[in-house]
Formats: structure tokens, sequence, C-alpha cells
């Protein structure tokens, strides 16, 4: 299996050779999507992918940087009579809000009566703190604190997975809150957490100041994405594997590339 992040900057990331951050996961010949955001289909292009070599998408929250760019998966989708519907995994408690607050008004307009997610999409709702099968593989949904807003608040849903034998978690966006995730980042061989560099704080992500903080075997297994543009600390001297590039490719089986 491996992990191919089309970006790994931020949501603000626009014109510094990066593009938010969105994966692919590929396994046995299948592309699973984790998030489309406003950036993927330029950003797929870039790599030499289409709409037609996605089969699945998973959705961890509701910010633009992961859900900007579905309607143009769903459309493409739609209107290619050859493909299937792509499954899409979220979970449940995200699922009305996607239709209702984010797709409904660009995708209802279809010779459809009451078209709703699964009109395009082959949807598989997720339970919070349960799981999922693609591919053969099990994905844990782990819940981290997104946004904490007075009046609202913002759960993205990260994904623990087994590949090739090694445990692999992804934050997807997250607070620094290592006592949520405790778990989750214990019994990962290999970690991938958001990390804000920027010098104003949103306090919706993980500054790279408060990872630093994190135990050295923690951190030695961690890479860093989601990341500002500008320059970057050293992070491989601070102790963690390093930065995400555009591009780059995890290969479970390939110790090299972890
Ligand atoms: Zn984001
Ligand atoms: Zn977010």
């Amino acid at each position: 299996m491996k992990l191919r992040f089309i970006g790994s900057g931020s949501a603000f990331t626009v014109g510094a050779d990066n593009y938010q951050s969105n994966m692919i996961l590929e396994s046995n010949g299948k592309n699973l999507l984790i998030d489309c955001g406003t950036d993927a289909k330029i950003a797929l292009f870039e790599l030499g992918y289409t709409y037609n070599d996605i089969d699945a998408l998973y959705v961890s929250h509701l910010h633009a940087d992961h859900v900007g760019g579905i309607e143009w998966l769903a459309y493409t989708h739609y209107f290619d009579d050859k493909l299937k519907k792509p499954a899409l995994f979220l979970c449940d408690l995200i699922a009305n809000d996607l239709w209702e607050k984010v797709l409904i008004g660009g995708l209802r307009s279809i010779d459809v009566k009451n078209p709703k997610l699964s009109t395009y999409f082959k949807l598989k709702m997720v339970k919070k703190n349960s799981s999922f099968i693609w591919e053969d593989t099990r994905f844990y949904i782990v819940p981290t604190i997104h946004v904490k807003a007075k009046y609202n608040q913002m759960t993205s849903y990260g994904l623990f997975f087994k590949a090739d034998g090694k445990n692999i978690f992804i934050t997807t966006d997250s607070q620094f809150c290592p006592e949520i995730i405790e778990d989750a980042l214990n019994n990962a061989d290999l970690i991938f957490h958001d990390c804000e560099t920027m010098k104003v704080k949103t306090g919706v992500h993980a500054r790279y100041d408060e990872l630093k903080r994190l135990p050295e075997e923690i951190k030695s297994k961690m890479w860093l994405y989601h990341y500002n543009p500008g320059k970057l600390p050293n992070a491989k001297k601070d102790g963690f594997r390093g930065f995400v590039k555009k591009g780059q490719i995890f290969n479970f089986r390939d110790q090299r590339t972890l």
C-alpha cells in the first residue's frame, strides 16, 4: 500500500509550489482519495491523475481544503456513463451537513427527483469511534479536536489503519491534543500530523513548537504536513522525520520511503 500526498500545504497555500493537504492511498490498484479540497483537481492533474482514477473518497471534515473539490468529483463521475459511482466514506455525524450545507447548492439541479449524496456516491457512513473496510484494510476513525470556537465546534476525523504490517495514523486536521489522540500516537509506527508554521496562531492546528515538546519516541515516527508557505524549521534536527513534500510517496513496504 502506498500513500501519496498530492499536496502537503495548509488551506491558505497558494503560489508556494504546493497544494492543500489531500492524499491518495493506493491499494490493489485502486485509489482512495483522502479529502478532496479546492485544489484537488489541479493537484491530481499535475501528478497525472484524472477523476476516473479515483475509486473512493474519504472526507475528514467540512473545511473547503478538504471538501471544496467534491462537486467536481461528483459531476465528472455522474456524467461519465462508463464509470460506477465512487464510494464515499465519512463519519455519519457530518454526512447531513456535507450535503445540506456544502454541496446542495451546486449538486441539486439535475433531472433527478430529490437528489442526495447517494445520487452521486456509494455512501458508506461510519459511526464515530468505529471503522470501515476499504480494499481489505480496516480503517478506524479517530476524532480530533479541530475548531473550538465560542459558538461552534468542529471535529475532524483522522484515520488509523494497518498497511503492510505497520500501524499508520493520519491526524487530518487537529489542534495539539496529544491526550485526546494518545492511543493512536502510541500505537502507530508512523504518524502524519498536521502542523502550523505561520506566525499568527489560528488555534485550529497543532503548532510546530507544540509538537516539538512531544516525547522523542513519538517525534521519531512523525511526519509533518499541512504547513504554511515560507521557510520551515529543521524538523529532522528537532527529532521529527521531516516535512512532507508535495507529491511525496510513502510505500509502506519499503522502509527507505518511510
Ligand atoms: Zn485543512
Ligand atoms: Zn480544517
